[in-house]
């Protein structure tokens, strides 16, 4: 598979896309081809693979972003932060689980507890991170779990385990809740350009208007 060019129409924007881990996450790149900067969208395992095609495209990774807190989206956060010194960001909410393994499922799967880099930053809704001549818009999407988030960043949107090509994200994990979930979905999405490309934690993109039209838990909403 390797890493995956995401076709968009921004200009100075380059994204591409990794599926990594048993459970196939995506991680993201968003590159500032302009300044030569990027952010990690889930740095999901393998950091210096990660590394190494940032190297390899000439950019410096500036941050590195989790959509949430579960094992299967932070597995290389400390490794990575190591390796580039880029700050981790989370939403606020999220702090308990990126701290306790039993909370994010790591402990459960591989026995340890996951130290989930030196350096946080934890977001709320409604911030706005700078990368290079983007404009990152955090907006919280509680429900898969209580810190989840979405990013927006121009035309595309990184919508993690909320929103995905024909699905949504399951609810019964710790903290899920499924109205909570929608909720999110019905007041912090569907406002959004029809046009607007998403690229989910899991799965294959989309956009907004056909997941409006064509995903069941966003048909009666
Ligand atoms: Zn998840
Ligand atoms: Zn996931």
């Amino acid at each position: 598979m390797g890493w995956q060019k995401i076709e968009q129409d921004m200009l100075n924007v380059e994204i591409i896309s990794h599926k990594m881990g048993i459970l196939g996450a995506n991680c993201y790149l968003v590159m500032d081809s302009l300044n030569q900067v990027a952010a990690v969208i889930d740095p999901v395992d393998k950091a210096d693979k990660i590394f190494a095609q940032a190297e390899n495209l000439g950019v410096t990774i500036k941050m590195i972003i989790n959509t949430h807190g579960h094992w299967d989206h932070i597995g290389a956060n400390q490794t990575l932060q190591e390796l580039c010194g880029a700050p981790v960001y989370m939403h606020e909410a999220e702090k308990q689980k990126l701290q306790d393994g039993t909370l994010n499922g790591f402990f459960e799967r591989r026995g340890n507890n996951l130290f989930c880099g030196y350096d946080k930053i934890y977001l709320k809704d409604g911030d706005k991170l700078t990368l290079g001549s983007l404009e990152l818009q955090v907006i919280h999407t509680p429900g898969h779990s209580p810190g989840g988030l979405c990013l927006l960043v121009g035309n595309v949107i990184f919508t993690g385990d909320t929103l995905f090509e024909g699905s949504i994200g399951r609810t019964d994990f710790p903290g899920g809740d499924y109205d909570t979930l929608i909720k999110s979905i019905k007041n912090k999405l569907l406002p959004l350009p029809d046009e607007l490309m998403i690229l989910p934690g899991h799965g294959m993109d989309s956009n907004l208007g056909r997941e409006k039209a064509h995903n069941p838990y966003l048909r009666n909403l």
